[in-house]
C-alpha cells in the first residue's frame, strides 16, 4: 500500500516529519512529503497511526 501528502489540504503542521522521520519529512516550504523511495509504507502500522493523526487529513494510504 502506498502513501502520499495531499498538498492542498496539509498547512505544515510539521507533525507527520516529527513523529516518524523516517517515513516523513518537509519540503522546503514547509509542506509535509513523504520521504523519497519510502512511497510503499502504507501497511506500515506506525504510518497508518501518523495519517489517522494528521491535522487536516493530508495523508493518504
Ligand atoms: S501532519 Fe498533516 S498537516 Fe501536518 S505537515 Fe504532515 S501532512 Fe501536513
Amino acid at each position: 500500500m502506498t502513501v502520499s501528502v495531499n498538498r492542498a489540504l496539509c498547512y505544515g503542521s510539521g507533525e507527520c516529519a516529527f513523529r516518524l522521520p523516517a517515513v516523513f519529512t518537509a519540503t522546503d516550504d514547509g509542506f509535509g512529503a513523504v520521504v523519497p523511495g519510502r512511497e510503499d509504507t502504507g501497511d506500515d502500522p506506525e504510518v497508518r497511526e501518523v495519517a489517522e493523526r494528521c491535522p487536516s487529513q493530508a495523508i493518504s494510504l
